[in-house]
C-alpha cells in the first residue's frame, strides 16, 4: 500500500467553525489512544496487498503518510516516534512523503519542530486560518497572527523546506481588502503551498448558530466568489501554480512528473493520491480508507469516539464502524468526481486504467453535453474543468454520478 492516513482526534479547545471528528479537554487520554493506534497500525500492516488498477500517474507519487486531524502536534515527540515507527510498516519512510498537520497554538518552538524533522515528517502543514486577529478569535482559535507569523519562521529555522498554510475565505467580518492584505503577506513569505478552503457553514456548530441568530455576518456568495478569484490572480502573478480548486505551489519545478503534467514539484502527493482515486489506507478514530484491491473494493471507516476506540483494540478487535462496499460505477463516478478538481483534469488512459473502460464509452454524452455548457473543455488525451467551470464544479460533478 502506497499510500496511509492517521487520525489524531484531538484538540486544545474546539474552534467555532468545526465538525472534524476531534476533542477537546481529553488529552488526559493521549497515551491509551496511541498504545491502540500503533496496534491498529501494525494489524493493518498484516493485511497490506498492492493496490490494482494504478495508473502510471498514481505509480508516479511518492508513497505518502499523512498525518490529520484534530491537531496531531499535541502529541510528544516519544509518541510520534511510536507512530511512525508502526507507520512504516506499512508505508516505508525512506522517499515517502510524511505530512503534518498542526496548529502554530501548539508547535512547541525550535526543538519540538526539529524533533520532528528528525523523525521523518517532511511536509509541514499549518491551519493559519486568518491573519486577523479579531477574526482568529471569532473562530475559536487558540493562537494569534502573529504566533502563527512566528511557528511559520521557525519551522523554516527547523529544516522543514517544504511546507503547507491554510487558509480560509469568506469568514465573518472578512471583506476583500482585508482579504488581500492576507494574500499580499502570504506570499511575501515564500511558502512552498498554500491551500485555500471557503468557509463552510456546518449545521451543529457554534459558528452556524450564531451566523443564523443574526449574531455575526458572513460575506455573501458573490463577495466569497471574488475572493476567490482574486486569490488565484494573486498566486498566478506570485508565480504560483494553482493545480487543484483549492491548492497551491510554488512555481519554480514544474513539470517535475512526467505522467502528470503541470504538477509542480511541492504538490500534495498524499493528496494527489485521492484526487487520482486512489487506494489508501486509514488508521485513527473516525478515519476513512479506501481499499479496491481483492474480490471486495470497498470504503471503510473507523470508529468515532474515543474511548470505544481504544476499547475496541485493547480487546483486540479491528475498530471498524463502517464498510461500504464500491461497485464499478462508483469507481467511475469517483475517479471524475475527484480528477476534475485537478486543473490538468482526468488523462483518459488514467481513466481507463482505473476503471477498465474508455472514457469516451462511459461518459461521452455528459462530457459532451458538459463542453457545449463551457463548463469543461478537451486537452489532448484529457478532459478538464473550464475556468468557468472551476466556480460550478459541484454542478459539474453531478453529472458523473
Ligand atoms: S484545530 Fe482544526 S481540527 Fe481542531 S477544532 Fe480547530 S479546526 Fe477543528
Amino acid at each position: 500500500m502506497k499510500h496511509l492516513y492517521i487520525h489524531i482526534p484531538f484538540c486544545r479547545s474546539r474552534c467555532s467553525y468545526c465538525d472534524f471528528n476531534t476533542y477537546a479537554n481529553r488529552e488526559d487520554r493521549i497515551e491509551a489512544y496511541v498504545v491502540a493506534l500503533c496496534a491498529e497500525l501494525r494489524l493493518l500492516a498484516e493485511t497490506v496487498s498492492p493496490a490494482p488498477h494504478a495508473s502510471a500517474e498514481a505509480a508516479s507519487l511518492h508513497p505518502t503518510i499523512f498525518l490529520g486531524g484534530g491537531t496531531p502536534t499535541l502529541l510528544s515527540l516519544g509518541q510520534m516516534e511510536r507512530v511512525l515507527e508502526a507507520a512504516s510498516a506499512i508505508v516505508p519512510l525512506a522517499n515517502a512523503e510524511v505530512s503534518s498537520e498542526s496548529n502554530p497554538g501548539t508547535i512547541l518552538g525550535r526543538n519540538y519542530l526539529r524533533g520532528l524533522r528528525q523523525l521523518g515528517v517532511n511536509r509541514l502543514s499549518m491551519g493559519v486560518q486568518s491573519l486577523h486577529d479579531p477574526t482568529l478569535r471569532i473562530l475559536g482559535r487558540i493562537h494569534t497572527a502573529d504566533e502563527a507569523r512566528r511557528s511559520y519562521a521557525e519551522a523554516r529555522e527547523a529544516g522543514f523546506d517544504n511546507i503547507n498554510l491554510d487558509f480560509i475565505f469568506g469568514l465573518p467580518g472578512q471583506d476583500q481588502t482585508q482579504w488581500e492584505d492576507t494574500l499580499n503577506e502570504i506570499v511575501t513569505w515564500g511558502v512552498d503551498h498554500v491551500s485555500l478552503y471557503s468557509l463552510i457553514l456546518e449545521e451543529q456548530t457554534p459558528l452556524y448558530a450564531q451566523v443564523t441568530a443574526g449574531r455575526v455576518s458572513i460575506p455573501d456568495d458573490d463577495a466569497t466568489a471574488t475572493m476567490y478569484e482574486s486569490a488565484m490572480s494573486h498566486f498566478a502573478a506570485a508565480d504560483y501554480v494553482q493545480y487543484e480548486i483549492s491548492n497551491f505551489a510554488r512555481k519554480d519545478d514544474v513539470g517535475q512528473s512526467k505522467t502528470l503534467p503541470d504538477i509542480p514539484a511541492r504538490a500534495c502527493h498524499h493528496n494527489l493520491a485521492y484526487w487520482l482515486n486512489s487506494d489508501y489506507l486509514a488508521a485513527g478514530a473516525g478515519a476513512y480508507g479506501h481499499i479496491t484491491s481483492g474480490d471486495s473494493p470497498h470504503r471503510y471507516s473507523d470508529i468515532l469516539a474515543i474511548d470505544a476506540y481504544i476499547a475496541t483494540m485493547d480487546a483486540g478487535h479491528r475498530p471498524l464502524a463502517e464498510t461500504i462496499p464500491l461497485s464499478a460505477a462508483d469507481r467511475r463516478a469517483e475517479t471524475m468526481m475527484m480528477g476534475l478538481r485537478l486543473n490538468v483534469g482526468v488523462g483518459e488512459d488514467h481513466f481507463a486504467a482505473r476503471c477498465g473502460e474508455a472514457l469516451a464509452d462511459v461518459y461521452g454524452p455528459q462530457i459532451t453535453e458538459l463542453i457545449s455548457q463551457g463548463l469543461i473543455e478537451r486537452t489532448p488525451g484529457r478532459v478538464r474543468l473550464t475556468p468557468h467551470g472551476r466556480m460550478l464544479g459541484n454542478q459539474v460533478f453531478l453529472r458523473f454520478l
